[in-house]
């Protein structure tokens, strides 16, 4: 079948060779496990049942997870990932959480039925770049309780610039109208873990204070408080010779002046990174193929 799942619309057929994601037709991922490092609502105490997917189309050039976005992972069946699933939810997973899962989405729609269907009931999160088909979204409809997704870039220039996606503003536009449009506004358990919603991630790059901002108007403007927004200092530089602006770390006073403004505009319904989070400790090793 000639791909075009995502918007990078590469039209190739993946049985025979790779599009811009890296990987073939068959489901393959690099970890399964519990992830205590993302927002609380979702990791909670127990954790969150993380399972990567390897490969990626976005492929940002200061990617913190190349390993796994240019393909490292193991090729595995339909039956093996719903197995995974409850594998998870007996290690005491708070969520199934699909991570990078765009370049898959048919295959994902089949497995997350069958998990369903023999009885799975914790919230499915699909933790996505952002740089998804609003059409594909839409399928998923009833299968996924949570989004947790990215908004990278304002401009496009910025987007070409990073990801090679000149187009990423209006994907990831649509893509979270209909996200919002198909789980509405954040509900919760009340041990506070999320049952359904949309997070918005935004990690703040350096030099890039002024689309940080532009994104937090559009966001607050659109949504008010139907979606939560997490506002990340995470950002850890790899050594681009070619991306020298990217060489460092957000300052504190850059992130300080960033919670700020949010707070100036209105915005409640946020999460903010304290203290040094920009550390490598939080980026999981996915040589052992852990739950595989
Ligand atoms: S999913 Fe991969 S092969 Fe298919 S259109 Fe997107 S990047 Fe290209």
């Amino acid at each position: 079948m000639i791909c075009s799942i995502c918007p990078r619309k590469c039209n190739v057929d993946r049985q025979e060779s790779n599009g811009f994601c890296g990987v073939g037709n068959n489901l393959k991922i690099s970890r399964a496990a519990l992830h205590f490092y993302e927002e609380p609502c979702i990791s909670g105490k127990s954790g969150s049942g993380t399972v990567f997917f390897s490969g990626c189309n976005l492929r940002c050039v200061y990617c913190q997870n190349k390993t796994i976005a240019e393909g490292y992972g193991k090729e595995i069946t339909i039956d093996r990932l719903v197995e995974i699933f409850f594998e998870l939810k007996e290690k005491g997973a708070n969520n199934i959480n699909l991570v990078t899962p765009d370049h898959f989405a048919p295959k994902i729609i089949y497995v997350l039925k069958k998990a369903k269907e023999k009885g799975l009931n914790l919230p499915i999160v699909y933790n996505t770049s952002g740089y998804c088909d609003e059409n594909i979204i839409k399928l998923l409809d009833g299968l996924v309780d949570i989004y947790l997704t990215d908004f990278k870039y304002f401009n496009c220039e910025t987007a070409e610039r990073y990801s090679s996606a000149y187009d990423y503003p209006q994907v990831a536009k649509k893509a979270l109208k209909s996200m919002v449009n198909l789980v509405g506004k954040p509900t919760f358990l009340k041990n506070g873990i999320m049952k359904r919603g949309v997070i918005v991630r935004h990690l703040c790059l350096p030099n890039c204070a002024n689309e940080t901002k532009n994104i937090l108007d559009y966001l607050y403007s659109e949504y008010k408080d139907d979606i939560i927004i997490s506002i990340m200092n995470q950002f850890t530089p790899i050594s681009l010779e070619k991306y020298p602006e990217l060489n460092r770390k957000i300052t504190e006073e850059e992130y300080q002046n960033i919670v700020d403004y949010a707070n100036l505009i209105g915005i409640n319904n946020a999460y903010i990174q304290e203290g040094d989070t920009a550390k490598e400790s939080f980026i999981p090793s996915f040589f052992e193929l852990e739950g595989v």
